[in-house]
């Protein structure tokens, strides 16, 4: 589902991607852990093309991101084509992003209204829906403000849901989260995972990564230093960085 080559972004003199190699296959839960400025986010962002990478080949569902490749030659995708490819990609941020003037129903029905054209009907049911999905069908009418932390994460997860993404990209969902609140969260993002979505998954939950997660990378100062199943690299990792970092984390 996502193929990364060799993958370099840098911001001015900053390497901060320094030649990201990885495989995401389709309906797995794919783990990205590591330090504070490794680049998880960096690379996310990438993926749906927020960031233009400077050099290496990143795909998504068999397509190259951002670019048409016509012999040896890389071409830009204009704005709208780009748009389209990020049609199929929903993200998921640390902080909530909610519009805060429209309750949590207006929030779901939003893009695929302004987006895709579809009639408020259609997108209202399919809200509806998403948000019994997420256990808020009670909380529809609510705004943003009147929602807790861990509520508003997962009505920014059924808005990103309302797109029928093929793949999602959760970077820290959790962490800006009350502690009693992660769990609802969690238990979201793992019934997304038994329905079969494609997600990768930017996490300090390592309980999560473990029980969910089919694959796992460790990211350290821009290179993924060890990947594996997560049990293994998490109860058994061989670098030392890895080891490092499980230490202070575990
Ligand atoms: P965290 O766990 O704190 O979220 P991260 O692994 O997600 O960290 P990134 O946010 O990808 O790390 O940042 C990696 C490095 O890239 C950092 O040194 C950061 O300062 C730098 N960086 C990110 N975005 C930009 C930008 N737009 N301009 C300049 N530097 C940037
Ligand atoms: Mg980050």
């Amino acid at each position: 589902m996502v193929l990364a080559e060799q993958v370099h972004k840098s911001f001015g003199l900053i390497d901060v991607l320094k030649g990201i190699d990885l495989q995401v296959m389709p309906q797995e839960v794919f783990c990205v852990v590591g330090p504070s400025g490794s680049g998880k986010s960096t690379f996310l962002r990438c993926i749906n093309h927020l960031e233009k990478i400077n050099a290496g080949r990143l795909w998504v569902d068999g397509r190259l991101v951002g670019y048409r490749q016509k012999g040896d030659k890389l071409y830009e995708l204009k704005d709208s084509e780009v748009a389209l490819q990020r049609r199929d990609i929903g993200m998921v941020f640390q902080r909530f992003n909610l519009f805060p003037h429209m309750t949590a129903l207006g929030n779901v029905m939003e893009a695929p209204v302004q987006v895709k054209r579809e009639t408020r009907a259609v997108a209202r049911e399919r809200a509806l829906k998403l948000l019994d999905r997420v256990g808020l069908a009670n909380k529809k009418d609510a705004y943003p403000a009147q929602l807790s932390g861990g509520q508003q994460q997962r009505v920014a997860i059924a808005r990103a849901l309302a797109m029928e993404p093929k793949l999602m990209l959760f970077d820290e969902p959790t962490s800006a989260l009350d502690p009693e609140l992660v769990g609802e969260v969690l238990d979201v993002m793992r019934g997304l995972a038994e329905d079969g979505m494609t997600m990768i998954v930017v996490t300090h939950e390592m309980g999560f990564a473990r029980e969910v997660g089919d694959a796992l990378v460790f990211m350290d100062d821009g290179v993924v230093v060890e990947s594996g199943h997560p049990r293994e690299v998490l109860t058994n990792p061989q670098h030392d960085r890895t080891k490092a970092f499980l230490s202070k984390v575990l």
